[in-house]
């Protein structure tokens, strides 16, 4: 693992030795780590999302990998101090570039890149402008993060087993992306729901606010033993933060709703609506307004 003295500093950032990125167990053979709350900068090297791990008795999955290659390579490292097991899957949640750019830390490991059916066409759309996003928020520390695309796709639910341990994957409504999938694990009950919810940061709408306010009624009729949100703390109770989450999209709906009915344009929508919010939610001030836009467009349809 480790590079010779002298070669250290020829080599890409992604393929020193990397320093485990840190974990907790949240229960027996779950393992995550707490991004940070925050859009990608230079200080964060990208590492906002939460990802994880599960270790079965035959191999791991590693559901999402975080921000750039590095971290892709840290999160590899805490996955070698807990366990020598096979890395047999790498699911992605969803598209966007705080969950996937990990992934090749992975490849030499030739697990199947696991995502849903409308993921790897969501990625090439995307991918010209998450790279160049990527190098302009993160510049070097950017360095070998490309995009590997899903070679196992989920339409509806898949199974798969790690050896006495079986993760049900299931894909949802368009909602935060067109591409959201949740692992849910048998073992401790747990719904894994990339940003399907938000904890304490404000949702992002990527997809569509109506979908994504029927899966969150399915999410709640499912009744998990615990919950972990793509953004925010591990332990947040999740019952309080998908009904918070729900009150922030249905009183947009409502609003832009309203607006559209008087005929306000999606400008002046954008200047007045969920203002007060902006105290309940961090990353207010970047995604609120981004949110209403994409509100507008959805709902102006309905006329
Ligand atoms: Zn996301």
């Amino acid at each position: 693992m480790a590079a010779g003295f002298g070669t250290a500093v020829a080599q890409p950032a992604a393929q020193k030795a990397a320093q485990p990125l840190s974990v907790v167990q949240l229960e027996p053979g779950l393992y995550f780590h707490r991004g940070q709350d925050n859009v990608a900068t230079r200080e964060n090297g990208g590492d906002i999302a939460n990802v994880g791990f599960i270790v079965g008795s035959r191999c791991v999955a590693v559901i999402d990998t975080g921000g750039t290659a590095t971290e892709g390579h840290a999160l590899r490292a805490a996955i070698r101090a807990v366990t020598p097991l096979h890395v047999c899957y790498v699911i992605n949640t969803h598209m966007h570039p705080d969950h996937i750019f990990g992934n090749v830390a992975f490849a030499a490991d030739h697990p199947q890149f696991v995502g849903s059916a409308t993921l790897a066409e969501a990625e090439a759309s995307h991918e010209e402008s998450y790279m160049r996003a990527l190098k302009r928020e993160l510049g070097d520390l950017a360095d070998g993060s490309v995009i590997v695309p899903p070679t196992l796709p989920v339409t509806g639910s898949l199974k798969l087993d790690l050896g006495k341990r079986v993760l049900r994957l299931q894909t949802w409504k368009t909602a935060h992306t067109n591409n959201d999938l949740t692992v849910y694990d048998e073992a401790s009950g747990t719904l894994i729901a990339g940003d399907l919810l938000f904890a304490g940061c404000i949702p992002v709408i990527d997809g569509a606010v109506l979908g994504w306010l029927d899966d969150i009624a399915a999410i709640r009729a499912m009744n998990p033993r615990r919950v972990e949100p793509g953004h925010g703390p591990l332990d947040a109770p999740w019952r309080e933060a998908l009904a918070a989450q729900e009150a922030y999209l249905s009183h947009l709906v409502r609003d832009v709703r309203a607006a559209i009915k008087q005929g306000k344009t999606m400008q002046q929508a954008v200047d007045t609506i969920g203002q007060d919010e902006r105290g309940k939610w961090r990353l207010f001030d970047i995604y609120h307004r981004r949110n209403v836009t994409a509100a507008y467009a959805e709902l102006e349809w309905e006329q």
